[in-house]
């Protein structure tokens, strides 16, 4: 059995490979989705090789960026910030009633005061140290685009 986590993951990447077009080539029905061991991006476009990340969020309203939004791993991301390697970010939410919208970033407008590290879990947890990261959607709400 998926995690509810998991479902609502899938959720999202089925509807931005469904209702989003390549932001790099424009061309509709272009992204395709990565397997779930690949690390750095969730969807690629099989015409131009655009690589894009997909967070889905549970939120009461679809019409706002939230403040924060849980993001991945800690770890890599920070390396990838050190290396100055940022993807753009497609945002869907999702409300309790299955409604959505999905917001895009995209990398260049991204900065590294949005990614704030949490931390690390309790020895008595089942991924103990593993560190995860938030994202802070203040920094850069006014940047995101609302494409559906
Ligand atoms: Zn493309």
């Amino acid at each position: 059995m998926a995690t509810a986590r998991q479902t609502l993951g899938e959720f999202g990447e089925q509807r931005v490979v469904q209702d989003c077009g390549c932001p790099k080539c424009k061309r509709p029905k272009t992204l395709v989705r990565l397997p779930p061991n690949f690390k750095c991006a969730d969807v690629i476009c099989d015409f131009c090789g655009y690589l894009a990340q997909v967070k889905a969020s549970s939120a009461k309203r679809i019409d706002q960026v939230p403040k924060t939004v849980m993001g991945a791993a800690w770890e890599p991301q920070r390396q990838r910030m050190e290396a100055a390697i940022y993807f753009p970010l497609f945002l869907v939410l999702v409300t309790p009633d299955a409604q959505y919208s999905i917001f895009y970033l995209s990398a260049d407008l991204q900065e590294p005061a949005m990614f704030k590290p949490r931390n690390p879990l309790s020895e008595n947890a089942r991924r103990a140290g593993w560190q995860g990261f938030l994202y802070d959607m203040t920094a850069v709400a006014d940047r995101a685009v609302r494409v559906r």
